[in-house]
């Protein structure tokens, strides 16, 4: 396709033919021996790559789907939101449109997460429920699960729901080790699938609690997803299509090795560093708290974003972003999570060299 647009924006990413043609397999009754064969194939390794023995749910839905869902079965008194860019504020907001009872722990933009803030909160004995985003895909910040987790553990009433919608399958979570109670992605980030299928965990707490909430709704009831996962199928037609692309993902994940796999994130997130600061630019997030995923560039050269993004369209054929809400324009940001390649990567910086000197 000639007049392909390269996707590098933190999500959709870009899509391989292979993916493609694996996502065109015939369909299948949802409610058949092959749908079954399919659940039961991706299933293990869905467990494996989340460190959980816990079940691993296929939503046909976006992340936001189940990140409601997750306030509807778990919250019964009030819940704390960690907000600190786009996608973490508006959890709170989604919290009080469900009519729970919620607070925002809020942080400006691009200020990592600090799990001793939310101890002191949870020692008030007001909350139930944690709302957690690890990579907070807007900002380019990747907050500190492990010392999250560890701070709401100490409170046994007080689960945690925890957004790795941009860091799953970039770097290793271990959910049963963790202490995670409800761990949800996506498809179109890092998995580098077409969006609406989204997946999760649900730990044994946390079915307890939503056994007991009963205006928990249908379509993302947890035990309804539990009940039909046990014969190996979604609670209502799943997006089969997607689910084929994600077996011919998993398929490519298991052969590159999850380690290699995390590696090659590692490296092409620092092939975009040092194009960053070799070019006098400076990052958004603070040091030890950078995405592995995406950068998000703090446009300290005052550049004219929206020209870049045109010349890079134009010219070569890449979908740059230009800044999510309140830092559109003072930001960008490149992706790197998915198929990239040090070649892909490589194509794109060349080509961000080539258009900035002409802007
Ligand atoms: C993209 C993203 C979402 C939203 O996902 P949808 O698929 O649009 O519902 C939520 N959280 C994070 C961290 C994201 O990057």
């Amino acid at each position: 396709m000639s007049d392909h647009i390269r996707l590098h924006i933190p999500g959709p990413v870009e899509i391989s033919p292979a993916t493609y043609e694996a996502m065109a397999t015939p369909m299948i009754g949802h409610r058949s021996k092959d749908f079954v064969a399919l659940y039961d194939d991706v299933h293990p390794r869905l467990q494996e790559m989340m460190g959980t023995k816990q079940p691993v749910f296929l939503s046909t839905s976006s992340a936001w789907g189940v990140m409601e869902g997750s306030l509807r079965n778990l919250v019964a008194k009030k819940v704390l939101c960690c907000c600190s860019g786009a996608f973490s504020d508006k959890w709170v907001d989604v919290a009080k449109r469900c009519g729970k009872e919620a607070e925002a722990l809020q942080y400006d933009w691009g200020v990592p997460i600090d799990p001793a803030d939310i101890d002191a909160k949870l020692a008030t004995g007001e909350f139930d429920t944690v709302t957690f985003i690890h990579n907070e895909t807007s900002t380019g910040v990747m907050n500190p699960l492990e010392e999250v987790a560890a701070v709401v553990n100490k409170y046994d009433d007080v689960l945690l729901v925890t957004d790795t919608v941009s860091s799953f399958s970039v770097v290793p979570i271990n959910v049963d080790e963790l202490g995670v109670d409800v761990l949800l992605t996506g498809s179109q980030k890092a998995l580098a699938l077409p969006p609406g299928l989204a997946l999760f965990t649900v730990s044994e707490a946390a079915f307890e609690r939503s056994a007991g909430i009963e205006d928990r709704g249908y379509y993302f009831d947890f035990h309804e997803f539990k009940k039909n996962q046990e014969k190996s199928m979604t609670p209502s037609t799943p997006c089969i299509s997607t689910i084929y692309g994600l077996r011919h993902q998993l398929d490519v994940i298991f052969e590159e090795g999850l380690q290699n796999r995390y590696a090659r994130h590692n490296k092409l997130n620092n092939m975009v560093a040092e194009w960053v600061e070799a070019n006098g630019f400076e990052f958004f997030a603070p040091e030890g708290f950078r995405s592995k995923s995406l950068t998000c560039i703090k446009n300290n050269k005052e550049i004219d974003v929206a020209a870049l993004q045109k010349l890079m369209r134009d010219d070569h054929k890449i979908q740059l972003d230009g800044g999510y809400g309140q830092i559109k324009g003072t930001t960008f940001r490149l992706s790197n999570m998915g198929d990239e390649t040090e070649e892909t990567i490589g194509n794109l910086l060349d080509a961000l060299d080539k258009s900035l000197a002409r802007l």
